[in-house]
């Protein structure tokens, strides 16, 4: 067997060559430093402590890629490289006959997996699922792998396609803007932080050039453009048109300098993300022109006036609740930018309408002043993801390719990693839902595929016991009984009903499920999921209210009033037996729930991951703090605890990590038939393992010296021959 541990230079060297006499050295016995292992499935022995110190030292000595088996692990520098990114290197990995032989990088993964799409007789779809958990890099690198691939787009097209290709690249670059600045807000774990998950599908035809791209988004937390943590911010939009506009812009959105908006917190605090000038760039390479442009930021200043709208306690049940002082400028100044009557707007956020009896009869009800507020909250979380989605639709239809000119495309996904708050809710169980998910695709699509590869070569093979969680799984959807339908039966039989009793039917209807963990000790009613990345406990109070996500019809009614030519186009009026059931709010089939509704877009996306061949990069952040050069193994820990990479560095070190078609290898080493005559009769795969070094029999023989050079380049690990001899 040959032993062949890939040389890296240290960090300080340009990044991507790996030199063959540090190869020479390890390869004459030398201990590598830890900073050069590339490979966290190659450090010995594999434990926790090996891998976190390796990581480490690797952080510490600026190389932030590693691999892990199938996985590539990304740490975040926190600090900017420009060289780990530049055009040039994107180049070399690029065209290197073998980018993997290359220091690791997320370059790798792209290449590879643009390879893997060419490589193919029939394109192969591929995906690159990037997971972490906020702050960790996804979006980095998701956005580094665009322009990646917008830079081989632009180098493989032919010359009159150029401008084209030109066009297309770069219009889809410029979604990221765009998006960002509707959908990301500074949280208090990362300053841009995405608050929807995203999958983009870049499309490529025959002769692999991008042709086009379309985006799937998910869960935006709308609640944001309401209500915001202290210290965290609104989602950057609302600070770029407030610090970005012009004189006469701000007199046209009445948003004079200055002024104090509730919904707009720790506005003196400028980011890099505030750049107005960027989104409206982007905006019109999209094709959204300027009137329309200032549409959206009319309809954007009219909600900050929509949240300075504050209502007094009603001394009387029976009126309604009057507005505070300064309340009544705002109501004025949102429903001259909402182009909305002023006088239905008050009412609607007063006055509740219900509709009973065979008659219909209309019943007002004034609103309690909490009341009040929901709906306030509740009206401008309906306009804000209504136009965070028609955006979508607007950059896909800019951005998406016809379906007869694409034939494959590679997959990114970014979506927030698992999460464990000390409060969570319905927002994190649905993340966490989908983590789940993620990760029975991972183990399913890569460890069960390998298992049973190791079987049909016949090799021997005892897999360590990895976690399969469809038990979780069933927990969280199975049917008939699970977590999300007995949250979904609470909405449909729409009964009061306490957190204390959701709580007790959970228990009681799904009691010795093995991952429903115990309760004992919390104060508030809540229920334990032991997930594969560790327990999490969901407070019960407030769940099925978040489920059912409920608005007001007269808030529909109301947007469908507006002569402003974007809500209009966003509240279209409906035909009239269709208002008729939203009036009522009786329509026949109950409204989908955000779980039903997060479910089926996953259950979408499942399948098409399903569909290509998968790559992961795990982004880990080594501190809370944000702070380069800080390497912190407990963060560090639990984050490859979160992500599966403990499991998948024991899977993957226990294997055979790499493997070389037989005919390939006799065609490279025949030289050495005569010292290994047996290696060459069998007809199976040559399968590249750890194991004890039998190299010295072939050092021996100095003529043999520059095979083993090449070896070395070409075999990252020991050669264990699977063939039967013949
Ligand atoms: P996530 O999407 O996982 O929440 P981001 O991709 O937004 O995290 O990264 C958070 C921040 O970390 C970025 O705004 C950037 O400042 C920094 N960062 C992430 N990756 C890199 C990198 N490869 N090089 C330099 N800085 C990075
Ligand atoms: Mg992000």
């Amino acid at each position: 067997m040959l032993q062949q541990v890939n040389g890296h230079s240290s960090g300080s060297e340009t990044p991507g060559k790996a030199s063959l006499g540090e190869d020479l050295q390890e390869f004459l016995g030398q201990e590598a430093p830890l900073h050069q292992l590339d490979d966290l499935t190659k450090v010995n022995p594999v434990t926790l402590k090996t891998v976190l110190r390796c990581l480490q030292a690797r952080y510490m000595a600026d190389i932030f890629y590693t691999n892990a088996g199938c996985t590539l692990v990304a740490l975040n520098p926190f600090k900017p490289i420009p060289q780990l990114y530049s055009p040039e290197l994107m180049q070399e990995y690029h065209a290197a006959p073998q980018p993997q032989k290359l220091k690791p990088h997320i370059f790798t993964v792209g290449e590879q997996t643009y390879r893997n799409v060419k490589s193919l007789t029939e394109p192969v779809n591929q995906s690159i699922v990037v997971s972490g958990e906020s702050g960790a890099g996804k979006t980095w690198t998701s956005r580094s792998l665009m322009k990646f691939y917008a830079m081989m787009a632009a180098s493989s097209a032919s010359c009159e396609n150029h401008k084209i290709a030109e066009r297309i690249e770069q219009r889809i670059l410029n979604s990221n803007p765009i998006m960002e600045a509707f959908g990301n807000a500074c949280t208090l774990r990362n300053n841009n932080s995405s608050r929807f998950g995203k999958f983009i599908q870049l499309q490529l035809n025959r002769a692999q050039q991008m042709t086009g791209a379309a985006v799937q988004t998910y869960l935006l937390e709308k609640t944001r453009v309401a209500c915001q943590a202290s210290n965290e911010r609104n989602f950057h939009i609302f600070y770029q048109i407030c610090k970005g506009a012009t004189k006469d812009e701000r007199l046209q959105w009445h948003l004079p300098e200055g002024a104090a908006f509730s919904w707009l917190p720790n506005p003196e605090r400028t980011l890099e993300e505030d750049c107005f000038e960027v989104t409206r760039e982007a905006m019109v390479h999209l094709g959204i022109d300027t009137p329309t442009q200032n549409n959206i930021f009319k309809v954007l200043a009219g909600l900050l006036h929509l949240g300075n709208i504050w209502f007094a306690d009603s001394e009387d049940e029976a009126q309604p609740c009057q507005l505070m002082d300064n309340a009544k400028y705002s109501v004025r100044t949102t429903a001259l930018l909402l182009q909305l009557p002023e006088d239905i707007l008050l009412e609607t956020l007063q006055i509740r309408t219900i509709r009973a009896g065979r008659q219909q009869q209309v019943f007002r009800k004034p609103c309690s002043r909490a009341e009040c507020d929901t709906r306030r909250d509740c009206l401008a979380k309906l306009i804000y993801a209504r136009l965070f989605d028609w955006v979508v639709s607007v950059i896909n239809s800019s951005i998406c390719a016809d379906s007869d000119s694409w034939t494959a495309f590679i997959g990114l996904l970014d979506v927030y990693g698992f999460e464990s708050f000390p409060d969570n809710s319905l927002e994190q169980l649905c993340i966490n839902y989908a983590n789940e998910k993620l990760q029975q695709h991972f183990v399913a699509h890569y460890l069960r595929a390998q298992q049973e590869e190791y079987t049909i070569e016949g090799l021997e093979w005892s897999f360590v016991n990895y976690q399969d969680n469809q038990t979780c799984l069933d927990l969280i959807e199975g049917s008939p009984i699970s977590i999300c339908s007995l949250i979904n039966e609470e909405c449909r039989l729409n009964r009061p009903s306490s957190a204390a009793q959701l709580q007790t039917r959970i228990e009681s209807a799904l009691a010795g499920r093995p991952c429903l963990g115990h309760n004992k000790f919390s104060q508030e009613p809540s229920f334990v999921v032991v997930h594969f990345a560790g327990p999490v406990r969901y407070h019960t109070a407030g769940l099925v209210e978040k489920n059912k996500d409920p608005v007001p019809p007269e808030l529909t009614g109301l947007l469908q009033e507006s002569q402003d030519p974007l809500l209009m186009m966003l509240f279209p009026a409906n035909p009239k037996e269709k208002t008729q059931e939203e009036l009522t709010g009786q329509s026949r089939a109950p409204a989908l729930t955000v779980v039903s509704k997060f479910k089926a877009s996953l259950d979408q996306l499942l399948q098409v991951l399903h569909s290509t061949t998968p790559h992961y990069i795990r982004c880990i952040k080594p501190n809370s703090q944000s702070q380069p050069q800080t390497f912190l193994q407990e963060e560090v820990l639990s984050q490859l605890e979160a992500c599966g990479l403990v499991e998948t560095i024991h899977i993957s070190a226990a294997g055979f990590p790499i493997r070389v078609s037989h005919q390939n290898f006799v065609e490279r080493y025949k030289l050495l038939r005569r010292l290994h005559p047996h290696s060459f009769s069998g007809c199976h795969s040559l399968y590249l393992a750890k194991g004890p070094s039998e190299w010295p029999l072939y050092t021996q023989e100095a003529a043999l010296q520059p095979l083993l050079q090449d070896i070395l380049h070409t075999l990252p690990a020991l050669i264990r021959i699977a063939a039967t001899p013949n």
